[in-house]
């Protein structure tokens, strides 16, 4: 458990000075106030305030959808195989399918116990949804895991206050922390040209096929024919000269009848491995953040930078001192029905700047805000407001019983 606390004149004192940090957020239905925000409770609120409210303040939680039961037992498997790594064992694919068999039965088993059991949807049954979570067990041990780095703590809590004042903290957990290595291609002048991560392969330069070294160049179908490197190259400027000079014939004849000479087929760019062309390479190794998430759409690249969880994390770990390098979604794509039969894997990384983790810490202030304001004017047993994107709802635990959705009306 990290608990960091900021000392005044740090980015948190400064931040206070400007925005107004409640003190205290309101009491749920135990009668006690709120001591936390995790990621899941600030996106709630900003998603739907009412999602938040029957959520944290009247503990109504309801059963977990069937996605989100296939994402659970997936991440703890996984974290299961990380915790066995830092304990020194290595498990193999067959022990974790039966860890992840084990870990189904034995939560099924808790949710029939506590609430009822999971919400199943039409697509997705308990059979389909246990298929669905070996294989992405199975992807992850094959695709993922040989990318993901050495584990450096798996599930580690972490727990920080943006200004010494509030009695609340924001909390979380971080799946895995890790140290991986990477080799740095550095230009002439010492400026980095390309990154390779471990377990990806070299990246490459795409050239023209004119400007790429003549070792690299290989035979180019040109019609009919495949052609060596030094024919397709005649080939190609023959086929140049022709249309220039069809192209300046055309443009001086006034006949309407012909039409614009097309341009010949350009010769194929040429894929060229970055050891070639930087001037050297460096080792270093890099400790990030890593998240697993089984998706029915993956997280971009550009979705990855504006995603409010890292921000958070990276967050937490500039707080305490130890910027993370980069946080990471390692992801599992479900199977689409009609489109996609197989799933896919992505590892996306993204950064901060330390402007943008001081928004963040803004951002968590104002809404700590405005969940003391929302309560101070609707107090805990009016709604306070209903999502504005309606693809939460399909998301939302309270769809049942909530006036807005299909399943409240239907
Ligand atoms: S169903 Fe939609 S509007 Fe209603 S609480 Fe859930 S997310 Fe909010």
């Amino acid at each position: 458990l990290s608990t960091t606390t900021l000392a005044p004149g740090e980015a948190a004192a400064a931040l206070a000075q400007r925005i107004n940090v409640p003190v205290r957020l309101p009491n749920n239905y135990k009668g006690e106030p709120i001591r936390h925000l995790s990621h899941s409770a600030l996106s709630r609120f900003l998603l739907c305030p009412e999602d938040y409210r029957r959520s944290y303040l009247l503990g109504e939680w309801g059963p977990p959808s069937g996605a989100m039961f296939v994402g659970n037992r997936v991440d703890e498997t996984v974290t299961a195989f990380y915790e066995h790594q830092l304990a020194g064992e290595l498990l193999n694919l067959d022990q974790l399918e039966d860890l992840f068999a084990e870990n189904w039965k034995a939560k099924l088993a808790e949710e029939i116990e506590r609430d009822g059991s999971v919400e199943w949807e039409d697509c997705l049954d308990a059979e389909q949804a246990h298929a669905i979570g070996l294989q992405a067990v199975k992807v992850t041990y094959d695709e993922l895991v040989p990318r993901l780095g050495r584990p450096l703590a798996a599930q580690r809590k972490f727990e920080f206050k943006i200004h010494p004042e509030p009695e609340w903290s924001v909390f979380g957990y971080v799946d895995l922390d890790t140290v991986r290595e990477q080799r740095v291609f550095v230009t002439e002048n010492g400026e980095q040209y390309a990154v390779q991560d471990e377990g990806e392969s070299e990246p490459t330069v795409e050239l023209g096929y004119l400007e790429a070294p003549a070792d690299r160049r290989g035979p180019v179908k040109r019609g009919r024919k495949t052609l060596a490197p030094a024919e397709a190259i005649d080939t190609y400027r023959r086929e140049w000269d022709a249309y220039q000079a069809s192209l300046t014939a055309w443009a001086q004849t006034d006949n309407p009848q012909l039409s614009e000479p097309k341009e010949p087929a350009p010769l194929p760019v040429v894929a060229i491995p970055v050891s070639q062309l930087a001037a050297d390479a460096v080792e270093r190794e890099v400790v990030g953040i890593t998240d697993y998430k089984v998706k029915n759409s993956l997280i971009s690249a550009s979705k990855a930078d504006s995603d409010p969880q890292a921000s958070l994390y990276l967050t937490e770990r500039w707080m305490a001192g130890n910027s993370a390098f980069d946080f990471r979604f390692a992801q599992v794509g479900k199977p689409k029905q009609g489109k996609r039969n197989t799933m896919s894997t992505a590892l996306v990384a993204t950064k901060r700047s330390e402007a943008q983790m001081r928004a963040t810490l803004a951002r968590v202030a104002m809404a700590a805000s405005q969940i003391v304001a929302l309560y101070q004017q609707l107090g805990p047993d009016r709604p306070w407001g209903y999502a504005t994107q309606e693809w939460k709802c399909g998301f939302c635990n309270h769809a049942a019983s909530c006036p807005l959705s299909d399943g409240g009306l239907g």
